[in-house]
């Protein structure tokens, strides 16, 4: 799960990393109001979306940059008015862009270096891994393919936390000089007790900034929390923003149902997530592309079957759908009865390949005949698998 910037700004805080003064609003009046109550004389004024790129990016109607440098009160609230309400489209929204529906309003920082900070979770290691680089600013793919060996990656013992040693290490690497590792050090424990506490997958800082005063402030962060391990954080499911997530994933989220969107034209409906995957993997061998996964579970009701029916025909991606069902606990028949019913307040509007196997597969092909809906019966995965593919590039199958 992601947060907001504003949002990853006071849990940073609450963790003791600086960050600028500054807070969020909804409306123009309300972004002037804080710039008025902020006691200095320039302002940033930040777009809140939950993606990256913001300072590159631009809006739909053609304004530039969803971070913004003022000097005035007045210029806060006319930058406020043209970002609220607008869609912020940047490298790592999709062409489509995300919504913008409220604006950070801080205090602006006189940089003097913008350095690189993560806690990520490395997989190869099976262990949180500190990433760090004096380029920051910039993206840090963009580092690492360029320049790799600008980045260091100090990998944490879980058991043991992250070791002084280490934070010393990598607040060197960074350029501290050794009069003045304090502050990086205090920095790095702060994040790497929220990264643990809070269940992050990510905690980035892009850019950390040590200003020409020389603090060391977060002004920049994202946040990113392992969604299995987000029922023993209330606070931070509370944080959730549907506005900037995928309709589809949302309304998947909804009916608890067992759902990832891809990019490709056939949807599919599968049950068990091995025969899920088998089935994305037939459908790209037969030389086509899924348009998501779906595991319905073994102990779909029929009302998950129907929910899980409706997402797959409002997906406007979606031109043909392949039903992969092996019936153990999940019977043939019912899943007949959930098709028919979602189509029946749901017209399909592209072909229908159903492949069913297992307990009860004659009572449920029976039903589906009966019904008179326009399916494609297929008997053999692949066969079925190519019916898709032929069925959504809309040429006539054999
Ligand atoms: P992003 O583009 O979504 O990563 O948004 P950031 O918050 O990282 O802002 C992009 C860039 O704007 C930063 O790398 C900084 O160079 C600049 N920036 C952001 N906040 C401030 C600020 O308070 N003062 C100054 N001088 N520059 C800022
Ligand atoms: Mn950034």
């Amino acid at each position: 799960m992601n947060i907001h910037e504003y949002q990853a700004r006071d849990l940073l805080s609450s963790a003791g990393v600086a960050v600028p003064r500054g807070a969020v609003a909804k409306t123009a009046e309300e972004a002037e109001a804080i710039a008025r109550s902020l006691p200095c004389n320039s302002f940033v004024v930040k777009a809140q979306v939950h993606a990256g790129g913001r300072g590159k990016g631009h809006f739909q109607d053609g304004y530039k940059s969803g971070v913004h440098l003022v000097k005035t009160p007045h210029q806060v609230r006319d930058v406020a008015q043209h970002m609220i309400g607008n869609t912020l489209i940047t490298h790592q929204t999709g062409p489509e862009g995300k919504p913008v529906h409220s604006v950070l309003v801080g205090e602006s920082t006189e940089i003097a270096r913008e350095l690189y900070l993560a806690i990520v979770l490395d997989r190869s290691s099976g262990c949180p891994v500190i990433v760090a680089s004096q380029q920051g600013g910039m993206e840090i793919e963009a580092v690492a393919e360029k320049n790799p060996e600008a980045i260091l990656r100090e990998v944490i013992h879980p058991g043991l936390g992250l070791q002084p040693y280490q934070a010393r290490k990598v607040s060197i690497f960074l350029g501290f000089p050794s009069t003045g590792l304090r502050a990086p050090c205090r920095l790095l424990h702060a994040a790497y007790r929220l990264f643990i506490e809070k269940d992050c997958s990510q905690v980035e800082i892009n850019p950390l900034a040590v200003t020409k005063g020389g603090d060391v402030v977060a002004l920049d962060a994202k946040l990113n929390f392992d969604d299995n391990a987000l029922f023993r954080h209330k606070e931070i499911q509370d944080l959730q923003d549907p506005s900037q997530e995928d309709p589809r994933d949302l309304a998947a989220a909804e009916h608890h149902l067992n759902y990832i969107g891809l990019e490709g034209n056939i949807g599919c409906m599968v049950n068990g997530a091995g025969l899920a995957m088998a089935t994305l993997d037939l459908i790209q061998a037969a030389g086509g592309k899924p348009a998501n996964f779906l595991d319905v579970g073994g102990g779909a009701s029929e009302q998950m079957i129907t929910a899980a029916f409706r997402l797959l025909q409002a997906d406007s991606s979606v031109k043909a759908i392949l039903v992969n069902i092996f019936g153990g606990i999940l019977k043939c028949d019912l899943l007949a009865q959930g098709m028919i019913s979602a189509c029946r307040n749901n017209p399909p509007r592209v072909p229908i390949i159903v492949r069913l196997q297992g307990t009860n597969v004659e009572q449920g092909r029976k039903l589906l005949k009966e019904s008179g809906l326009p399916l494609i019966p297929a008997e053999g995965l692949m066969e079925a698998a190519e019916k898709a593919v032929t069925a959504a590039s809309g040429k006539k199958g054999k």
